[in-house]
C-alpha cells in the first residue's frame, strides 16, 4: 500500500468505486472517464508502478490480470465482437497513474495506430 496512491486506495475499499470483480490478488472497476461504452480497469491490489517494474516473481499475477479481463469481457458480453486490452506505461506511453493497470475497453469499434 504506498499512502498516496488513488488505486491503492480503491483496492483497499478506502476510495470509492465501481467495482466489478475483486479476489485476493487484483480488483477491477468501471473507468470513471471512459473513453469506450465499457471501460474497466483491472489492478494489482499491490502496488506495482508500472510494467516497467514488473519482476520474475509477479509473472502469475500478470497473468492473472489479463485472464481477469478476459472473463470480465465476456460477462459484458463483447468477447465475441473484441475488445483491447491496453497498459499505457511511462509518461510516453500515455500513463497518468502509477500503479499498473490493464485498460479493458469495448462495444465500439477500435482504430489503428492508437493515439
Ligand atoms: P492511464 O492514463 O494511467 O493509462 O489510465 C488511468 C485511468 O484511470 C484513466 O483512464 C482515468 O480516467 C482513470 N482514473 C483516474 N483516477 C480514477 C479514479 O479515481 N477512479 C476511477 N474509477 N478511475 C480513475
Ligand atoms: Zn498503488
Amino acid at each position: 500500500m504506498t499512502a498516496s496512491c488513488m488505486f491503492c486506495k480503491i483496492a483497499n475499499n478506502e476510495s470509492k468505486a465501481e467495482i466489478v470483480y475483486r479476489d485476493e490478488e487484483v480488483t477491477a472497476f468501471r473507468d470513471i472517464h471512459p473513453v469506450a461504452p465499457i471501460h474497466i480497469l483491472i489492478i494489482p491490489n499491490r502496488h506495482i508502478e508500472s510494467a516497467n517494474e514488473i519482476k520474475s516473481e509477479d509473472q502469475l499475477l500478470v497473468g492473472h490480470m489479463i485472464f481477469t479481463a478476459r472473463q470480465l469481457a465476456a460477462r459484458e458480453g463483447i468477447d465475441k465482437d473484441g475488445y483491447r486490452l491496453i497498459m499505457n506505461t511511462g509518461p510516453r506511453g500515455g500513463q497518468t497513474v502509477f500503479h499498473m493497470h490493464v485498460h479493458l475497453i469495448g462495444q465500439r469499434q477500435m482504430h489503428w495506430p492508437p493515439g
